[in-house]
């Protein structure tokens, strides 16, 4: 059986973005799901207050979640929630990226594959039994993020994203402004808002190295910050894993915890540390 360890690389920058105009005064936006549990599109209906203005304000070409209707046409913005599992899956990507000017990966799932490929670091084996080819004849691939495959514009990360964040993408790309990014650990917002800090307590927060934006929701509620918003540029991820072993947690948990979400955008050398240190995949 092989090994299906990988290491992938961060996604690319914008090069055009639409603005309304007079003959296009309403962005044509879509929003898409490949494989993933549908929570990153339900945030975007839980913008339940500003859902009217929303489509008053664009032009929400296609959303097969909630719409029976799409028209799947050139898009200005298209949002796209999961990641890459299935021959169908790399297929919609594929023709989707061809129509639209800018791409945005929504959530964890497409961004650094999340949850859904964990199984990237296990043993064929130990999943086989639960793939769905045998009665439903899906197509398995190897689950990857979309940057895999094709180009990315802009990324909303999270697990789920928050839905604030995705209104304000919305209300900044109708405004003809550039979205926010966000960059600062969430350690940041976590001591803005004044909380205790659980590292402190011996508890294994990963917000040292994880993108803010969130406004540290979990640490505010008194869960230490799992690292789902991916890493931060900068992250110095081996400092991190050196600071949970000195409180005492072994480098298997370490790797488990961070594999968690930030998947297959860890660090190639932390891979290599982690194997070395376990010599298992
Ligand atoms: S990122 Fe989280 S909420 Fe979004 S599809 Fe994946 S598992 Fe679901
Ligand atoms: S609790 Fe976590 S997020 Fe908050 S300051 Fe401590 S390490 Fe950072
Ligand atoms: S605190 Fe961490 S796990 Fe919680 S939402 Fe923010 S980035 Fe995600």
């Amino acid at each position: 059986m092989t090994e299906q360890t990988q290491v992938h690389a961060a996604p690319a920058g914008p090069v055009f973005w639409p603005k309304p105009t007079d003959t296009n005064p309403k962005l044509r936006v879509g929003f898409f799901g490949l494989t993933g549990c549908a929570g990153c599109q339900l945030s975007v209906l839980f913008n339940e207050d500003e859902i009217l203005r929303l489509v008053e304000i664009i032009d929400v070409t296609a959303f097969p979640f909630v719409r029976e209707r799409n028209i799947e046409r050139d898009f200005d913005f298209l949002f796209v929630e999961g990641l890459v599992a299935s021959r169908n899956d790399l297929e919609t990507l594929q023709k989707l990226r061809e129509r639209t000017k800018v791409l945005v990966a929504l959530g964890a799932c497409a961004h650094t594959g999340c949850v859904p490929a964990y199984r990237n670091f296990t043993l064929k084996e130990n999943y086989e039994h639960l793939l769905y080819v045998k009665d439903r004849g899906i197509e398995d691939i190897n689950p990857s993020p979309v940057d895999d495959y094709v180009k990315i514009d802009h990324t909303i990360p999270g697990c789920p994203p928050d839905k604030r964040e995705i209104l304000s993408f919305i209300t900044d790309i109708v405004g003809g402004n550039k979205p926010k990014t966000f960059n600062n650990p969430v350690c940041i917002e976590c001591r803005r808002n004044n909380n205790a800090c659980l590292l402190e307590s011996g508890k294994p927060c990963l917000g040292p190295v994880t993108r803010g934006g969130c406004n540290a929701v979990c640490v505010n509620g008194g869960f230490e910050c799992w690292g789902c918003r991916g890493l931060t540029d900068d992250a110095n991820v081996p400092a991190m894993v050196k600071l949970l072993e000195e409180k005492g947690y072994s480098k298997e948990f370490i790797r488990d915890r961070m594999r968690m979400f930030a998947g297959l955008k860890m660090p190639a050398e932390v891979e290599i540390i982690f194997r070395a240190a376990n010599n298992k995949p």
